[in-house]
Order: structure tokens, then sequence, then C-alpha cells
């Protein structure tokens, strides 16, 4: 299965993205930012290695659903519209990688993994691509493999998996979207904002991806009406080279990695 390949397609992206930034952003940015040739690689390098994790995790999932869920369970699942199945799939994909983005967080090792994603200081629609392959395996994992597990159809996934592409294109851009009314159900470029905002009040929020439900469900939310972040990234410092960025969770000393976990009495940086 292509998971939102055609979704993540970076060319018809950027023809998108590059033209609504001009016109409606956040904040003035440069159109290429800083350390963008690593994002280059991200985009090019990185499929190979999450296709290879994701066929994996695919597999698995398969085998879950034939040997551990319930055969009722994905017979009446299966017999759904497509319609209903995808929203479904859609609602409960999200709900795991909520969990799986909040354990990316908590969890020291992992951290490392997610911290090359949360240091980039200018977010534009570029940014959705700038994780570590393993941090994109763990996120996709956990989204694909609990529908393929439940017995959704195939279709369904597809639509949900390039739904799911485009939102975090969407939500990383610097175009201003916010969710309006609904914003306590769907998530938007303001509400992933402050999921990558450095300010103490911030950190650890806004974990969905497309329901932001869940964060408000959960209290996870943070969502201050009329203002937005000033500063975005991590307090250590990070390469802005690829392979460094790559190799850079398997350090093992913590200093020189340029990496602190969210839970390790970060300090915050000064508002400037
Ligand atoms: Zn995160
Ligand atoms: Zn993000």
């Amino acid at each position: 299965m292509q998971i939102g390949q055609w979704a993540e397609a970076p060319l018809l992206a950027a023809l998108i993205f590059v033209p609504l930034e001009r016109l409606w952003p956040w904040r003035r940015q440069q159109v290429l930012r800083q350390g963008w040739t690593a994002d280059l690689a991200y985009v090019s390098v990185n499929g190979l290695f999450v296709w290879l994790g994701i066929s994996a995790v695919l597999v698995a999932a398969t085998a879950a659903q034939r040997f551990a869920v319930p055969a009722g369970m994905t017979a009446f699942v299966s017999k759904q519209p497509l319609w209903l199945q995808t929203i479904a799939a859609l609602m409960v994909g999200d709900f795991c990688l909520y969990w799986a983005h909040r354990a990316l967080h908590r969890n020291s090792v992992l951290w490392r993994f997610h911290a090359i994603h949360h240091a980039i200081e200018e977010l534009d629609w570029a940014a959705a691509y700038h994780s570590h392959p393993i941090d994109v395996l763990i996120l996709k994992g956990a989204a694909a493999g609990s529908v393929v597990a439940l017995g959704f159809s195939p279709v369904a996934i597809g639509i949900y998996m390039t739904i799911y592409g485009w939102v975090s294109l969407v939500v990383h851009s610097n175009v201003r979207v916010t969710a309006g009314p609904l914003r306590w159900l769907v998530s938007s470029s303001a509400f992933h904002r402050w999921h990558h905002s450095n300010e103490p009040e911030a950190r650890d929020r806004n974990f969905a991806a497309i329901v932001s439900l869940w964060d408000f469900m959960f209290r996870t939310a943070f969502l201050p009406a009329g203002r937005m972040p000033r500063i975005y990234g991590i307090d250590a410092g990070m390469s802005l080279a690829y392979a460094d960025q790559l190799l850079n969770p398997f350090r093992m000393h913590r200093r020189a990695s340029g990496v602190e976990s969210p839970n390790m009495d970060r300090i915050a940086k000064p508002a400037t």
C-alpha cells in the first residue's frame, strides 16, 4: 500500500504552499529557511526508510488482524459503507497517533528521535517532511497499523492516509489557517504552531494530527485566543546537516547529542 504517497508529492506541495505562504503568512519568512538542504534529503531519502519500516508494520498489523482481533469485529467493520469506514478509520488512526505522539514526548529515548522535528525554528510546509525516519515510522505505524489491524477497507485507509498527508502539510505551513468554531474538533496551523512553540506553557500540548478533540478530551490542548507563539524549537542546538540529524539520537551522551527531553528540566529560551 502506498501510504499517502500522492498526498506527499513534494513538488505539488511546493506549487500549492509557496504562493499561499506569500499571500497569507502567519509571519514573514524566507522561501528557503536555514537548513533547507536537510529538508531535501528528508524528502528524497526518508521515503525509502519509512517505506521499508511501514511495510513491516503492515505485515505485523495484518497478522494481528488474523490472530489477535476478534473475527466478529473485523467482519462488522468491513461491512460498513465506505464513507463511514473512512471517518471511523480517521478517528481511530488519529486517536492511536495521539498516544504514540505523547509517548514520543514522554520517553527520553523516543524524544531523541522526535526532537529532530521539534528543532525547527521557522515553521513552513516543508517542516512536514523534516522528521527522523524512526519518528515517522512510529507515528505512521500507529496510525496505519491500528486501522489495518481492525480490518478497515484498503480504500478507506488510503483516503484517510491521503487526508493525513495533506493535513500535515497544512498544519506545518506558514499559512494562516484556523478551525474557527470547530477548533475543539479539527486541527489547524494555529493549533500545531503551539505544539512547536518553545514557550513553557505550550510544551507537550496539542498532540493530535487531525482531530484536536483528543487533546481537548485528555486535557492537553493549548490554544489561547488572540495570540500566537513567539518562539519555536528546542533549547538545545541542532546541527543543520541531515547525516548529523540522522545519527544524533544514537549518540549516547546527552550533551553531545544536543537533544533534551521536554521532561528533563528544559530551561526556557529568553523571549525575543
Ligand atoms: Zn511533537
Ligand atoms: Zn509538527
